[in-house]
């Protein structure tokens, strides 16, 4: 489209682009896997960006692994990716009760899988919930009442595959019945690949459920909130306007990088389409868009 406010990448945008940044932000699914599946030409974009000299950083919504798990994901896939430099949303989750001094003497109900678990563990939380709770299933009988745990000062939600009724009632009555309670999301995506061939349900139909239960808003940890970038920037010497986001998805990742004032460029090898991008329904515009991020090496190479 001739007005369109996104540029398509060209070979010119793209020496322009690594020249102004010192560091990419990259999203993962999407951009570097789908679901288990390697998206190709990512270890030739990587291997080139590092040899230009720029740092690498992946942030990811999906809160179903630690960043340690995530590790071993990017290991077995072929990339070698350091811990320090996986940044997902249950770290941001655990981060977040950290750096709002939550007790480590109260406890936290998870919605969600291992990966939040793990974190909170490693920051010293003491937690509840998390897949168990998938077994447990409540008897609606008559007269029965139930007992929840009133030590719980914070509820988390993530994508959990064992959601159910007891988990929306557990996370609930901690919420409603303890005003002081924190009702924290690990992110509202809608869908995620579950699996490579297809999208499912995303933690944000969870967080939804929990949300409208207890008529209130929760905290988002993840993308697009800000709060990840705090701990980015903390543990490396960057600037975010020498930063470029690259993500597949405009209402997480690209809102994400434009909240912090990186560059962004969408990849259209995830979820968002070409059409979808150029919809006059969308007003989230990246700065630039390609098809996938391997574009990169033939743009630079040109
Ligand atoms: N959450 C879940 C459960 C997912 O499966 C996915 C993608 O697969 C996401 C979130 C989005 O992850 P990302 O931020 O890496 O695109
Ligand atoms: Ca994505």
């Amino acid at each position: 489209l001739p007005n369109h406010p996104s540029g398509f990448l060209t070979a010119e945008a793209a020496r322009s682009l690594v020249d102004s940044v010192d560091a990419f932000l990259f999203d993962c699914d999407g951009v570097i896997w789908k679901g288990d599946k390697l998206i190709e030409g990512v270890p030739e974009t990587l291997d080139l960006l590092r040899k230009m000299g720029k740092k690498l950083v992946f942030v990811t919504n999906n809160s179903r692994k630690s960043r340690r798990q995530y590790s071993k994901k990017f290991r077995a896939l072929g990339l070698e990716v350091m811990e320090e430099e996986i940044f997902t949303s249950s770290f941001a989750a655990a981060m977040f009760l950290k750096l709002n001094d939550f007790s480590p003497e109260k406890k936290v109900y998870v919605v969600g899988e291992d990966g939040i678990l793990e974190e909170l563990k490693l920051a010293g939380f003491k937690c509840l919930g998390g897949l168990e709770d998938g077994k447990k299933n409540i008897l609606l009988e008559a007269n029965f009442y139930f007992e929840h745990d009133k030590s719980v000062g914070a509820v988390i939600v993530g994508l959990d595959q064992y959601f159910n009724y007891y988990k929306m009632q557990y996370a609930s009555l901690c919420i409603r019945e303890n005003p002081g309670c924190l009702f924290i999301a690990t992110n509202r995506d809608p869908t995620g690949h579950m699996t490579s061939s297809q999208e499912w349900p995303g933690a944000g139909t969870m967080v939804a459920a929990v949300s409208c239960s207890v008529q209130k808003e929760p905290i988002v940890v993840g993308k697009p909130s800000s709060f990840l970038m705090d701990f980015l920037l903390k543990s490396f010497n960057l600037e975010t306007s020498r930063m470029c986001m690259v993500g597949d998805r405009l209402d997480t990742d690209i809102l994400f990088g434009q909240n912090t004032g990186c560059k962004t460029l969408l990849v259209l090898s995830g979820v968002t389409t070409l059409p979808e991008l150029q919809d006059a329904s969308n007003n989230i515009h990246p700065d630039l868009y390609t098809n996938s991020v391997y574009d990169l090496v033939g743009l630079l190479q040109q």
